[in-house]
């Protein structure tokens, strides 16, 4: 008797709304006979595995882990190694913040195949949900996807090299952190007067929208009560530049 052959694929369930599922999310959640999801996925996407599918709640959530990481990789293996097809929902893009390098590691090391199904990230989903572009011409080239956390331990990005002109910037899991990269961006020359955006459960029937600016940045979301999941939008407008260099010429004249 041949032994069947396990598969593990990370698949994005993307930002909340269902309709922003991939068709090919949607057909791997069809074919799987375990899926593993996370607290940012909704009940509705895991609903599209078959009736019969083994549904495993690893609840994570910023900085708290109620699955260990390795866990979760050990456990994604054993269901493979029983010939099972393993879905691994992941909010979002598995691909950005979506810790997929230690499960595509633990699957490698153990011989089986692993498949990243991309999904739609949050900062996407979040720019779309204000009509709003991460890049615009002219003004903003660079886009940046960053975080407000990291791991205990774990320095900080270094943010004074986000603070120039023509950069676009969204924060992931940065609400708690508001306050460090808005003093970490001002510290190192970015504008009070840069546009800040905050969306909060991009997607879904909850969203909402703050604008600010970045000098005002951690008094809004505390006056806002802004909750995660939310993206922090912070631009450096290449003509905010120029108008501030403009200014201060004529301070200096
Ligand atoms: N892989 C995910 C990101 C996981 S990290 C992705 O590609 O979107 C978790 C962070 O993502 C949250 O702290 C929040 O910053 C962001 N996030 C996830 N879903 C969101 C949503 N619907 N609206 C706004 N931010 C969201």
């Amino acid at each position: 008797m041949t032994r069947k052959i396990g598969h593990i694929a990370l698949v994005g369930a993307g930002p909340g709304a269902l309709d922003l599922l991939t068709l090919r999310a949607h057909s791997r959640l069809k074919d799987a006979d375990v899926v593993l999801y996370d607290r940012l996925v909704d009940p509705a996407i895991v609903d599209l595995a078959r009736t019969g599918a083994e549904r495993i709640y690893v609840g994570k959530e910023v900085g708290r882990c109620a699955w260990p990481q390795g866990r979760i990789d050990r456990l994604i293996v054993a269901k493979a190694k029983l010939g099972l097809r393993v879905v691994r929902l992941k909010s979002g893009d598995p691909s950005v913040f979506g810790r997929a390098c230690e499960e595509i590691a633990a699957a490698r090391a153990a011989g089986i195949e692993v498949e990243i199904v991309p999904g739609v990230t949050a900062a996407s989903a979040a720019a779309a949900s204000i009509a709003t572009p991460l890049t615009e011409r002219g003004e903003t080239d660079s886009l940046i996807l960053t975080t407000g956390t990291a791991r205990p331990g774990d320095a900080a990005p270094d943010r004074a090299r986000l603070a120039y002109p023509g950069t676009s910037m969204a924060f992931y899991m940065a609400v708690q952190r508001a306050a460090e990269v808005q003093a970490d961006l001002l510290a190192a020359g970015a504008p009070a007067a840069c546009p800040v955006d905050i969306v909060e459960r991009a997607s879904t029937p909850s969203e909402r929208h703050v604008q600010t600016t970045l000098g005002q940045m951690s008094q809004s979301i505390a006056e806002q009560g802004v909750q995660n999941p939310a993206i922090l939008f912070i631009r450096y407008p290449k003509s905010l530049a120029a108008a501030l260099s403009g200014t201060a010429r004529i301070i200096a004249a």
